[in-house]
């Protein structure tokens, strides 16, 4: 047995699962998930000592790669200074305006401690704030584990919300109206029948939770147009896509201005931290200010924020996104030209550091029903094939990949050598 093995049945006694979160136990490729114990740069070491080129970088956050000394180094510092102090520090100020600074449509920020606690949070202000109670999201779209957002609707979209977990009232679930992405159109019609009751539109503007699936041309902008019309509050979950599509995110890449915006992963630089912000007349409505609470021991953490702001500092020089992106555009240049080769019908979605991976005969993917029809068995095949050959992809059809700045030539090497050789045996 291997050590992951021998793990993850003791961890199975008292985690449920085995994982503390469940992407992680592998349940949709099949197989023992790897327990990794030290990760550098663009790779990931597990238990058994075995090396991968890590495509998941802990589902966004480490951009730099990983454990990159000026990060490390930052939070060394603090640590000296102590962990939490529930109380300000100048950090929070510095990071609250480098947010702002890097993303314009951000006048207020506020620091949570995950991307769940900002959308949470996020849907709460739209909710106070224009006094309504319905919230619009998109199918296939996840923004986190609040009730509110786990809730998808079945076909007809103005039928009542349907719950996607056990535990969330009915009665939370038929305020969540739920559209497919990329259908402006049903959006327009929606707010024409009932958009005095909409508090907001969220959207993760480039979804990264059913695969990786760009916005159609024309899509952002018509949500923008029409959350003007109706008076909604327009909010981009840029929890992945945030400092990662572009510098000021999918906001800046697509030249879209949210009311609101929720942020996560990069903004932390690997703690556990979130953001939620935007229009100064929007956020003075929260605690203390105004009447919508919300509150946080661990908010602002200080180790966090050292990690956070010396992640956003690195990232911001000039050319860093243009590398990440090129690198991201030669691998997948790289797998098509080999599934091509093998015969496989193979499709990739890309923008930016971020990437999507797809065995579908479709011209291109832009819908919820595009990614069903991806042949996810053959995806299973495929990653345990990779994991062979040394290479770390995401443990489901359904997640975004995403590139580091240090993935170089020799990992582009490695990838596509891999690829080529499982590409060959899934024939
Ligand atoms: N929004 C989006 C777009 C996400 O991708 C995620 C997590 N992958 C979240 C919100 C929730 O963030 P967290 O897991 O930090 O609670």
């Amino acid at each position: 047995m291997s050590r992951s093995e021998i793990l993850f049945n003791s961890a199975q006694k008292h985690i449920p699962g085995g994982v503390n979160s469940p992407v992680r136990a592998f349940r949709s490729v099949g197989g023992t998930p790897l327990f990794f114990k030290h990760a550098e740069g663009a790779y990931v070491i597990d238990e058994d000592d075995k090396r991968y080129v890590d495509y998941v970088g802990s589902w966004g956050p480490m951009i730099l790669g990983h454990s990159h000394p000026e990060v490390l180094d930052a939070v060394r510092r603090q640590l000296e200074h102590g962990l939490s102090y529930g109380a300000p520090t100048a950090m929070e100020t510095e990071m609250a305006e480098r947010v702002c600074s890097l993303v314009p449509s951000m006048e207020m920020v506020r620091m949570v401690s995950s991307g769940t606690e900002a959308t949470m949070s996020a849907l709460r202000l739209a909710r106070g704030y224009t006094g309504r109670d319905s919230i619009i999201k998109f199918e296939g779209c996840y923004h986190g584990h609040s009730d509110s957002l786990l809730v998808k609707a079945g076909s007809g979209a103005l039928t009542q919300g349907v719950p996607s977990s056990a535990g969330v009232p009915a009665d939370f679930a038929r305020h969540t109206l739920t559209l497919p992405f990329n259908d402006l159109a049903a959006v327009e019609a929606t707010l024409a029948e009932v958009g005095q009751q909409v508090a907001c539109i969220i959207v993760e503007p480039v979804a990264g939770n059913m695969n990786c699936v760009p916005p159609a041309p024309g899509f952002l902008e018509g949500l923008r147009a029409q959350c003007d019309k109706h008076g909604v509050v327009l909010i981009f979950d840029e929890v992945m896509t945030g400092f990662r599509v572009a510098l000021g995110g999918a906001q800046a890449h697509y030249g879209v201005t949210p009311d609101l915006s929720t942020f996560g992963k990069i903004v932390g630089g690997g703690m556990p931290v979130g953001c939620f912000g935007g229009k100064r007349a929007i956020m003075e409505c929260i605690a203390p200010l105004g009447p919508v609470y919300q509150a946080g021991t661990l908010s602002g953490n200080p180790l966090a924020m050292a990690a956070g702001l010396t992640t956003l500092k690195l990232i911001s020089r000039p050319g860093f996104h243009d590398e990440l992106s090129d690198y991201t555009r030669t691998m997948l240049e790289g797998l098509r030209e080999r599934a091509k080769a093998a015969g496989i019908p193979f499709v990739t979605t890309q923008v930016g550091g971020m990437f999507g991976l797809y065995f579908s005969e479709a011209e291109a993917i832009s819908t919820f029903e595009d990614v069903m029809a991806s042949d996810v068995e053959r995806f299973r095949k495929f990653f345990h094939l990779m994991l062979e050959g040394g290479v770390y992809l995401a443990p489901s059809a359904f997640e975004a990949g995403f590139t580091s700045i240090v993935h170089g030539e020799t990992e582009l090497r490695l990838t596509l050598d891999a690829a080529e050789r499982a590409f060959a045996r899934l024939k």
